[in-house]
């Protein structure tokens, strides 16, 4: 069964507080563009076609999210329909804390239909820049460590996400994309250090702003892929780890990319990992390993996700820690949940055991109501 909450499309803003209540059929991009016009934003992703219900609700993180935290940090309260037909509001520090708790890191993950999430906003910045640094095949390991030696330590009005794509002729394999809260001046003087290490092969700084950034990030098509996702300790990869990751895109069949959001964020750090279902705080950041599957044969798309597989389970096992971004969901993950929660499991399950004890929401990676 399919539960359509695309009409759940309300915004209502409330100036006073500095927050909003939203829809959960609400897509990012409507969002942004609806809050801007009165010169707001939320921090979430920075995928427009993304949903606000299940991608809020299990982290969200985008352009805004080294400064602000992600968007399940964001919620304040939420509304919720539950297993045997009640309407929960509101759900918040005081009422339901128990499922507040849930909601905010394992709000996807079969507790109920919320109807409603209330988040703050922050006030849009006049001048946005956006920085793009790329560099040549043989510049790409100097570069990923040097990034992973500087990165701790940039300023959070930046937000970045790195991409690693294979060897090739007609674009710089390694990139560094980045929106910067304030002047290109700023900008510059922000990630002068990387530069100076690095010597890029390409460099751009542009002042936009806000929708500016909103807006340039690539169309999503309905395409198949497979991703898998791994969190980077927070030391960042070591370099074998890196020659090992370089070496498996570049000597694929079907082309994959790697795609890197950078947490190391006091505003994430800060907050206990015991305040909420989302764990993934004290990490470099996490990193997407995306395989699109159009195009290809069945036979290859059968070949291309087996080796996606096996390399998950090697470069998990050897090179990043335990734990897997939930929002990133990857049905053929091992222990997702222990990899998802962490230590919150136990704690998860006896809220299920209250809201939903049928376990009338329930699918291959929904919180069960007994441990597995
Ligand atoms: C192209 C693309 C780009 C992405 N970019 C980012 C990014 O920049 N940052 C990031 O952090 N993540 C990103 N993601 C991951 C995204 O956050 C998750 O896929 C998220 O779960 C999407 O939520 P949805 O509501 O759109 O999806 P759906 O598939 O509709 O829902 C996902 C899960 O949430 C549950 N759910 C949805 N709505 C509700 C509700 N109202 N009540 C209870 N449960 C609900 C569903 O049952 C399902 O289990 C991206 C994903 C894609 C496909």
């Amino acid at each position: 069964m399919v539960i359509d909450v695309q009409e759940f499309n309300q915004i209502n803003i409330n100036f006073e507080t500095k927050t909003a209540v939203f829809g959960p059929g609400n897509r990012l991009g409507e969002i942004y563009h609806k809050l801007n016009k009165v010169g707001y934003l939320i921090s979430a992703g920075e995928c427009i076609h993304v949903g606000l219900g299940g991608h809020a609700t299990g982290g969200g993180f985008g352009w805004t999210g080294r400064k602000y935290g992600l968007a399940s940090d964001n919620i304040v309260s939420a509304e919720m329909v539950t297993a045997n037909g009640t309407f929960i509001s509101p759900i918040n520090s005081t009422h339901h804390s128990d499922l507040f708790f849930a909601i905010r890191g394992a709000g996807n993950a079969g507790y109920g239909i919320i109807t409603s999430l209330t988040l703050n906003i922050y006030p849009v910045h006049p001048i946005v820049t956006s920085i793009k640094i790329s560099y040549l095949p043989e510049q790409v390991e100097l570069a990923f460590i040097i990034f992973a030696k500087v990165a701790k330590n940039l300023n959070e009005n930046l937000s970045c996400y790195i991409e690693l794509r294979p060897k090739s002729i007609n674009t710089y394999p390694f990139s560094f994309n980045a929106a910067y809260l304030g002047t290109e001046e700023e900008a510059r003087n922000a990630v002068k250090e990387l530069i100076e290490l690095s010597n890029p092969a390409y460099i751009k700084f542009e002042e936009t702003t806000w929708l500016g950034i909103v807006d340039s990030y690539p169309i999503f098509t309905r395409s198949p892929f497979k991703i898998t996702s791994y969190n980077i300790p927070p030391s960042g990869f070591s370099q074998e780890a890196i020659r090992v990751l370089v070496n498996f895109i570049n000597n694929l069949e079907c082309e994959s990319i790697a795609l890197f959001d950078l947490y190391a964020s006091d505003v994430i750090s800060g907050i206990s990992i015991n305040s909420s279902a989302f764990i993934h705080r004290n990490i470099f950041g996490v990193m997407e390993l995306e395989a699109p599957l159009s195009g290809l044969s069945k036979d290859d798309q059968i070949k291309c996700v087996k080796k996606h597989l096996q390399f998950r389970q090697e470069f998990q096992a050897k090179y990043t820690s335990y734990f897997s971004y939930q929002d990133y969901i990857d049905r053929d993950l091992s222990d997702w949940i222990t990899r998802y929660y962490g230590p919150h499991v136990p704690r998860l399950i006896e809220i299920k055991k209250k809201y939903d004890p049928n376990n009338l929401f329930n699918w291959k990676q929904s919180i069960p109501t007994k441990l597995p």
